[in-house]
């Protein structure tokens, strides 16, 4: 039987900081000089969505895989891991 990522992401569990561990640097530059957007589509977990124009960052489902960290072409994103006892517990089975 085949498992679904939704089924496994269900698995996760978070501590959620009151602070953003991830920061877009620069909203002006993704509308002006990022078509494509790579951002919306990179990140297993949904975090950066487009809202009314501008690029929303819902930090607390991040899974701290760091491939927006890589993923924006114009290092546009500011990103650390959450402070120490936050962030993502991975619960296997
Ligand atoms: S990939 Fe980077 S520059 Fe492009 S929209 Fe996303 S955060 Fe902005
Ligand atoms: S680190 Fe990974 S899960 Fe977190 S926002 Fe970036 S791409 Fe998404």
């Amino acid at each position: 039987m085949s498992v679904k990522v939704e089924d496994k992401l269900f698995l996760n569990r978070y501590r959620v900081d009151e602070e953003s561990h991830l920061r877009i640097i620069d909203y002006t530059l993704c509308l002006k000089e990022c078509p494509d957007q790579p951002c919306l589509y990179i990140c297993p977990a949904n975090v950066y969505k487009l809202d009314r124009d501008r690029i929303s960052v819902s930090y607390e489902g991040c899974l701290e895989c760091g491939s927006c960290r890589i993923g924006c072409p114009h290092f546009n994103i500011e990103w650390r891991f959450p402070q120490g006892g936050y962030g993502i517990r991975h619960k296997f089975g």
